[in-house]
C-alpha cells in the first residue's frame, strides 16, 4: 500500500548520505522535492532517476492532492528538501499532516540537520532549546521576534542567510545586550566549516573582520538567558525587615 517515508539528505556533504536515505530513495516511486533540478543531482549521484513532483512552501497545498493520490495508487512517495530534514524550516508539513490524517504508514529516515549539527557542538545547554527558525527579513520585525525571547532561559537556536547575519548579529546584541554568548557555525559540513564564538559583540566584530564572513550557511545558537534576568524582584522593604530582625540576638 502507500507510503510516505521523510527522508533527510546531507547539509552540504555528500558522504553524510545514509545507506537508509540512499536505500529507501532507490526504492520509492516517486520522489517529492523541493527543488527537482537540485534533487536530481542527488538522485544521479546515487546512480537512479525517478519521477519526479515539485513542492515548494507556495504550492504545497496544491501539490498535496497529487501526493495524496499517488499514496492512494498504492505508490511508495519519498520526501525529500534541498538540504538536511525535510519540514525543518523546509516544507513537507502539509504533506504529512495530510497522509497521517488519511490513515498512511509516515516513516522517518532521519539523517542530517544543520541546527542539531550546530548545538551539537556549540557547547552551550541542550538539556532544553528553542528552535526559532528564520526571523522575521525585516528590522522591526526581527527586532519584535527577538524582544519576545529575550528572557528565554533554553539556548536560542536561529537560521540565517549570508547577506542579513551582520543585520541579526547587531540586533541580537542590541536586544540581548553584546554581553551574551553565541555560537555560529557557517558552512557545517562543508569545505570552508567555520565556527565563531564568543559573546554577540566579539562574533560579531569577527564576522566582519572575515572576509568570508557573509558568505554561505549560517546556523546561530545563543545562551539563553540567566534565569533571573528580567524579572523585576518585588522587595517588601518592611517583611524583609521584620524577618532581619527576627534573626537578630
Ligand atoms: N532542512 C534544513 C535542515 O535540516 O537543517 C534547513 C533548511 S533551511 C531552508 C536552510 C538554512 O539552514 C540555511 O539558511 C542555514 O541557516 C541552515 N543550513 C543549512 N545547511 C547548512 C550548513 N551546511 N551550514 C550552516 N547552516 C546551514
Amino acid at each position: 500500500g502507500g507510503r510516505l517515508s521523510v527522508v533527510a539528505t546531507p547539509i552540504g556533504n555528500l558522504a553524510d548520505l545514509s545507506d537508509r536515505s540512499r536505500s529507501v530513495l532507490s526504492a520509492a516511486d516517486l520522489v517529492a522535492a523541493e527543488d527537482t533540478r537540485h534533487s536530481a543531482r542527488l538522485l544521479q549521484y546515487i546512480g537512479i532517476t525517478k519521477p519526479m513532483v515539485a513542492l515548494h512552501d507556495h504550492n504545497e497545498r496544491d501539490r498535496v492532492s497529487r501526493i495524496l493520490a499517488a499514496l492512494d495508487e498504492g505508490l511508495h512517495v519519498a520526501l525529500i528538501s534541498d538540504a538536511g530534514t525535510p519540514l525543518i524550516s523546509d516544507p513537507g508539513y502539509v504533506v504529512v499532516r495530510e497522509a497521517r490524517k488519511a490513515g498512511y504508514p509516515v516513516t522517518p529516515i532521519p539523517g542530517p540537520c544543520a541546527l542539531v549539527a550546530a548545538l551539537s557542538v556549540a557547547g552551550l545547554p541542550t538539556d532544553r532549546f528553542l528552535f526559532a527558525g528564520f526571523l522575521p527579513a525585516r528590522r522591526a520585525g526581527r527586532r519584535a521576534a527577538l524582544a519576545e525571547l529575550r528572557t528565554q532561559e533554553a539556548t536560542l537556536v536561529f537560521y540565517e542567510s549570508p547577506h542579513r547575519i551582520i543585520d541579526l548579529m547587531q540586533d541580537l546584541a542590541e536586544e540581548f545586550g553584546g554581553e551574551r554568548e553565541c555560537v555560529l557555525g557557517r558552512e557545517l559540513t562543508k569545505a570552508f566549516e567555520t565556527f565563531y564564538s564568543g559573546t554577540a559583540t566579539a562574533v560579531l566584530e569577527q564576522l566582519q573582520a572575515d572576509s568570508n564572513g557573509t558568505r554561505g550557511e549560517f546556523v546561530v545558537v545563543v545562551r539563553g538567558s540567566a534565569p533571573s534576568e528580567g524579572e523585576t524582584v518585588d522587595l517588601d522593604a518592611d517583611r524583609l525587615l521584620q524577618l532581619l530582625l527576627a534573626e537578630l540576638p
